[in-house]
């Protein structure tokens, strides 16, 4: 049986593009949201083996430290030319500074490499994995994905990571070319654009009460 959402909610990220992002997305619930940062909650380790799991890990932990249900998002970008990677390294790969622009020329470089210079041997998605832990271990699992091509030099100052090299099927603007509302392309503006909006659509369907 899916369990709702009610009450207070621990967003467990740190961060913030992340966070703003989930917040916007939780607002029209009437969720009352709050954010492992702000609770000065500690960073678990993202021991999984996919998305899936190191949501579910993030979730967990927030939800066994503060009592209350707790919402974790994990997501990255999967490169088909570089066999899947950064994927859930997509983090990692902008080192302790974050600095996407190294991570995205890194994923340059590699495509360069390996002669991926037409849009058809550049596709790419990201994944968002949301998971939902309440403190009796109860969990709401959803996955979502949006496909597109990466572009070469990087467009856009919007969003936030990889989206300046990533062009979603379909459209003709990088998401780092879109306003968050384009990017979400949520109801009643669409069915859901980015991964995340995706899957939130998803995990709104089993535990949010409906806008
Ligand atoms: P994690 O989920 O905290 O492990 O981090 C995932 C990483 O994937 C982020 O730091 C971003 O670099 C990247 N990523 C995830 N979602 C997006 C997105 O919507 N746009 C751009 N980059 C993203």
């Amino acid at each position: 049986m899916h369990r709702r959402i009610t009450g207070k909610l621990v967003i467990a990220t740190h961060n913030p593009g992340k966070l703003a992002e989930m917040r916007e997305l939780l607002a029209p619930h009437g969720v009352e949201a709050v954010s492992a940062g702000e609770l000065g909650l500690a960073e678990p380790d993202e021991t999984g083996n996919d998305f899936r799991s190191n949501a579910a890990i993030k979730a967990i932990a927030a939800a066994q430290a503060t009592r209350l249900p707790a919402f974790a998002d994990d997501s990255g970008i999967v490169v088909d030319a570089l066999d899947g990677a950064p994927g859930i390294y997509s983090a990692r790969w902008a080192g302790p500074t974050k600095d996407f622009n190294a991570a995205m020329a890194q994923i340059e470089r590699l495509l360069q490499e390996r002669g991926a210079t037409t849009p058809d041997k550049r596709r790419a998605h990201f994944v968002s994995a949301l998971c939902v832990a309440w403190p009796d271990d109860h969990l709401e699992e959803v996955e979502a994905r949006v496909d597109g091509t990466l572009v070469w030099p990087p467009r856009g100052t919007a969003g936030f990571g990889y989206d300046p090299m990533f062009l979603p099927d379909g459209h003709s603007r990088t998401f780092g070319e879109m306003e968050s509302i384009e990017k979400h392309g949520l109801p009643p503006l669409g069915l859901g654009l980015s991964h995340r909006a995706r899957a939130f659509v998803k995990l709104a369907e089993i535990c949010l009460e409906p806008r």
